[in-house]
């Protein structure tokens, strides 16, 4: 069942020479026919897939953060709004944590990778974003819960 994992299928990366993208069951790049080493086009393709994962989950960890401002509004209505709140509550508490995971595993346990590859950059602008997102949704839900306390003990 190890071949799940892909040890068998060709991985994709790019030629060190022209920046192609060409695969690990290729002894030479299809675009400039530079050799392949077999052993460095393994770890390359690796460290596309890293590549690629850090920029799936910065933005999942966008999604997060939009989710939040979505319950923002959500815990406002009568009616499941106490859910939403909860919901609310517990992202707080996780979305930190979440980053926390995507800089271990993509910033500060990288192996030989460039962490100024333009994907990896692009990743850590996304989650930047994300935690505006965050800060903002924050701010957001103390004002509005206060305004709502100030209106109601007015009215
Ligand atoms: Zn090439």
């Amino acid at each position: 069942m190890s071949s799940i994992l892909g040890q068998s299928e060709p991985q994709v990366f790019a030629c060190p020479k022209c920046g192609e993208m060409i695969n690990t069951s290729m002894a030479q790049c299809a675009y400039c026919n530079a050799p392949v080493d077999p052993q460095w086009a393994a770890w390359a393709a690796n460290a596309q897939a890293t590549i690629s994962s850090a920029f799936n989950h910065a933005n999942n960890i966008m999604l997060a953060a939009r989710g939040m401002a979505v319950l923002l509004l959500a815990s406002f209505f009568p009616c499941g709004g106490n859910i939403a709140a909860i919901a609310l509550l517990a992202m707080i508490f996780v979305f930190p944590i979440l980053i926390l995971i995507w800089f271990s595993k993509y910033q500060w346990s990288l192996q030989g990778i460039d962490k100024n590859h333009d994907d990896l950059k692009q990743s850590r602008k996304q989650i930047m974003k994300a935690a505006i997102v965050y800060g903002a949704t924050i701010i957001a839900w103390v004002i509005i819960t206060a305004l709502l306390m100030i209106v109601s003990a007015k009215a």
